[in-house]
């Protein structure tokens, strides 16, 4: 089969590789749409998760299932699914304490183009298929089902991490594709005022379009003194933090209310610590709750977002804003993720309807 592969850090191209053998819980895909994320950058480009040898690429599509293990029960070849980019071994001891996205080690969950090949390729692998894949709803078409891998569930976690309660001031650090997710995520849990961060136009009106209610950019001043201008001296009850760096957790303790959370989505690709403030984290005794952490995954976690769109609750359209039509697109729409133009939000590459 056809796959487009990291070939080493800073290198990729299409190669051929043996299809995946299907074990007795697992099944082989094959992909209806995919899409890029800016982790396929990190990856490829920033050497994030190391050094990988000929690794395809990719852990955001739907697919539709070519083959099943026996002891698969609810999904037979031609089922038309969701497929999460996260993929934990559901019986392990880190699933059964609550963090099923560290099964098998810290971060361990995401296998797709980590520790096997990933999606990008005629045919792929799923292990624990009744436990990880959802049905793809027929009312949701192949391009708005790939937000679901990641999009969806990663940016909604930032509003779970920052525990968004109705009436809520929210502060979103970074409205690329996971921070619409994440403003999203808050309106929908109830968040009164949301204040999103980001310079580009075609975010911004993304971001209104799912409740953000303000702008600041980062590259007007701190992000802190803007907020703290805007709200009076008193800063915001949560932070979802989806872009920026290490520093900027000292701007969100700096603009946080006592007593507030902020939940973080965001990679940090480099610096060696995060510096906390210590006046403005109350000395040490201000309750700012910092809660980082990677998307679960799951077949209900899917199922429940897959309904979410399928009601007409969330419409995801508008984050899709680049469409290629083929399978052999893969190489270009990685391309344009890297160089991120100006209207960029996401690239998507649809093989069928
Ligand atoms: P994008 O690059 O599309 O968006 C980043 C956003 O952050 C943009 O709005 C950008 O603004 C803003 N930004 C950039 N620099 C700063 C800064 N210094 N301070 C504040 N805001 C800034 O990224 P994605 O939305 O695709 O992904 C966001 C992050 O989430 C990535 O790091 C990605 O790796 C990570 N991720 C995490 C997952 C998880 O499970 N935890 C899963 C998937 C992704 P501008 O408008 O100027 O571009
Ligand atoms: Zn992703």
């Amino acid at each position: 089969m056809k796959g487009y592969a990291m070939l080493k850090i800073g290198e990729s191209g299409w190669i051929e590789k043996e299809r995946p053998k299907c074990g007795p819980m697992d099944a082989i895909c094959r992909p209806l749409a995919l899409a890029i994320c800016t982790s396929d950058v990190h990856t490829l480009w920033e050497g994030a998760i190391g050094e990988r040898h000929n690794m395809i690429l990719g852990h955001e599509g739907c697919a539709e299932v070519v083959e099943v293990g026996e002891l698969v029960k609810d999904f037979k070849p031609g089922d038309r699914v969701l497929v999460p980019a996260i993929t934990p071994d559901w019986n392990s001891l880190e699933a059964q304490a609550g963090f099923s996205m560290h099964s098998g080690g810290m971060l361990a969950g995401w296998k797709f183009s980590n520790f096997k090949d990933g999606v990008f390729s005629e045919y792929f692998h799923v292990n624990d298929a009744d436990g990880n894949l959802a049905l793809l709803p027929s009312s949701i078409n192949t391009v708005d089902a790939c937000m679901l891998s990641d999009m969806v569930p990663t940016g909604f976690h930032g509003a779970e991490l920052a525990d968004v309660q109705y009436g809520d001031s929210v502060l979103v650090i970074g409205i690329g594709p996971v921070g619409l997710m994440s403003v999203a995520g808050a309106a929908l849990r109830g968040a009164s005022r949301i204040i999103g961060v980001g310079t580009r136009k075609v975010c911004r009106d993304a971001a209104k379009f799912y409740g953000a209610t303000e702008f600041i950019g980062y590259r007007e001043g701190p992000i802190d003194k803007q907020v703290l201008d805007m709200t009076g001296g008193k800063g915001v009850d949560k932070i979802i933090i989806a872009g920026g760096t290490v520093d900027t957790f000292a701007e969100a303790v700096k603009c946080l209310k006592p007593g507030g959370r902020i939940g973080n989505v965001n990679y940090l690709g480099e610096g060696e610590s995060i510096a906390i403030p210590r006046v403005e984290w109350g000395v040490g005794m201000g309750h700012k709750l910092i809660n980082g952490g990677l998307m679960p995954g799951g077949r209900l976690r899917m199922e429940k977002l897959g309904s979410l769109v399928a009601a007409g609750k969330l419409d995801l359209a508008p984050l899709s804003s680049h469409v290629f039509n083929g399978f052999d697109h893969i190489e270009e729409a990685l391309f344009l993720m890297r160089d991120k133009p100006e209207d960029l939000i996401k690239p998507v590459v649809k093989i069928e309807d």
